[in-house]
C-alpha cells in the first residue's frame, strides 16, 4: 500500500469540501488529511477513494461517506486517551481516524470475514491504541465499560440498554436511530439514570444487526 502526493492531494480537497460543508473540528480535519481512505477500499475504488461518498467494502456493508464519519467524530469531541467504544468496525476507517486522535479505541464487529480482514488492515497502522473485537455490538464491550464516549456506525432501529448503560456519567454517545432513514442522536448520560438527547440531522446506514456473522465455509 502506497500514498502518494496525489493521494495527499485528494485528501487536502477532500478537507476542503468537508470543511464546505460545515466540519469546524480543526483536529478532526486534521486527521482526515492523515490517513490514507484508499488503504480502506477495494483496489477497483481506489480512484473514488477521496470523493465524499460511501463504497460497497463487501459482506454488504460500506464504509461509511467521509462527511459522516467527520461529522460523527466531531459531535464526539474526542479527547486525547479517552475510552471509545465503536460499534461497526466495518472497513476500520472511522476506527482508525478515531485512534489518530489519540483516544483508546475498542472496535467492535459482528461479521467475522470483516473482523479479520480488518484487523489485519489495523494492524499496518501500527496503532497500539486500538482493539478489534468480534463480538454483537448490541452488548457492548461490559469488561471494558464504562466509556468515555461511544459511536455507533449502523443505523439502529433503537438505543440499545447496555449502551446506553455502559457509558461514562458525563460520556457522549453518537448514534443513528431509525428505519430506513436514521436521525443522528448524539446523548449525554448527566446521572445514573437520566440522559440528554440531541436530534443532529438525518443519515441512511447499513442496519444495526443482531448476532455474530460467521466466516462463511466454517462450521
Ligand atoms: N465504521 C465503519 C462503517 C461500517 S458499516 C467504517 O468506517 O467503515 C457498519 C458496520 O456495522 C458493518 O460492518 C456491520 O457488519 C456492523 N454491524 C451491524 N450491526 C452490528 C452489531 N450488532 N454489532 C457489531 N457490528 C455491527
Amino acid at each position: 500500500m502506497t500514498d502518494t502526493y496525489r493521494h495527499k492531494g485528494m485528501r487536502r480537497r477532500l478537507v476542503e469540501t468537508l470543511r464546505s460543508k460545515g466540519i469546524e473540528d480543526k483536529r478532526v480535519l486534521a486527521a482526515v488529511e492523515k490517513i490514507p481512505r484508499h488503504f480502506f477500499l477495494d483496489k477497483a475504488f481506489e480512484e473514488h477513494a477521496y470523493e465524499d461518498k460511501a463504497f460497497p467494502i463487501g459482506n454488504k456493508q460500506t464504509i461509511s461517506q467521509p462527511y459522516t464519519v467527520a461529522f460523527q467524530t466531531q459531535l464526539l469531541a474526542i479527547k486525547k486517551r479517552e475510552k471509545v467504544l465503536e460499534i461497526g468496525t466495518g472497513s476500520g476507517y472511522q476506527a482508525v481516524i478515531l485512534g489518530a486522535l489519540g483516544a483508546r479505541v475498542y472496535t467492535v464487529e459482528r461479521q467475522e470475514d470483516l473482523f479479520h480482514k480488518t484487523k489485519k488492515l489495523i494492524r499496518f497502522f501500527q496503532m497500539s491504541n486500538i482493539r478489534c473485537y468480534l463480538r454483537d455490538g448490541n452488548n457492548g464491550l461490559p469488561e471494558f465499560a464504562p466509556f468515555d464516549k461511544i459511536i455507533v456506525t449502523a443505523g439502529a432501529a433503537e438505543i440499545p440498554e447496555a449502551l446506553r448503560m455502559q457509558l461514562k456519567i458525563g460520556g457522549i454517545m453518537v448514534i443513528p436511530v431509525g428505519k430506513k432513514v436514521q436521525k443522528m442522536l448524539r446523548i449525554t448520560r448527566i446521572s445514573e439514570n437520566e440522559w440528554t438527547e440531541e436530534e443532529r440531522g438525518a443519515f441512511r446506514f447499513v442496519p444495526f444487526l443482531s448476532g455474530i456473522n460467521k466466516r462463511a465455509g466454517r462450521g
